[in-house]
């Protein structure tokens, strides 16, 4: 069997407040945790994982990493949509290729 060859991409601090436990339900016990924020820091990588709620819609601009194509993009220089019901995030040329029109800016 060939080795597998891994490398550190980054380490990953999540802000994750205290559990909502929900219980019993018809799909089991289930718990509800939420990521309200962090950050991500490695030897080619480092950003901070926004909460949604407080991101600033003013703000200069956001790098995300597009779904689809994977290259680390800027809200302005590329655009920047959100697919609803994943809400993966896409460059503006792969959510045009993929048909997605709503806007996460
Ligand atoms: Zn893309």
């Amino acid at each position: 069997m060939p080795e597998i060859k891994t490398e550190l991409l980054f380490k990953l601090t999540l802000e994750v407040p205290p559990i909502l436990v929900l219980g019993e339900t018809p799909y089991g016990n289930r718990r509800i945790a939420q990521v309200v924020g962090g950050s991500f820091e490695g030897p080619k990588l480092k950003g901070r994982v926004l909460n949604r709620e407080k991101i600033n819609k003013s703000i200069d601009g956001l790098y995300f990493i597009c779904f689809q194509c994977k290259k680390i993009c800027h809200n302005l220089d590329e655009g920047w949509m959100e697919e609803a019901g994943t809400l993966n995030n896409y460059c503006g040329t792969c959510a045009k290729a993929k048909g997605i029109r709503s806007s996460a800016a």
